[in-house]
């Protein structure tokens, strides 16, 4: 079980994913990112956090 919050990718939201694999688990977070923080493409940078923030 992976588990991801947007908190500790440094946003300030309180979006929880969680996911059996790391891909079902990034699908969520792409979908998240994109319906409420409007990010089409995830800056590079950002993605950094974003796997530095799943569990
Ligand atoms: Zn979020």
């Amino acid at each position: 079980m992976r588990t991801f919050t947007c908190k500790q990718s440094g946003m300030n939201c309180s979006f929880e994913a969680i996911g059996n694999t790391d891909n079902e688990l990034a699908r969520k977070i792409i979908d998240h990112m994109e319906s409420a923080h409007n990010m089409q493409v995830i800056p590079p940078e950002h993605l950094m956090k974003v796997k530095n923030a799943i569990k």
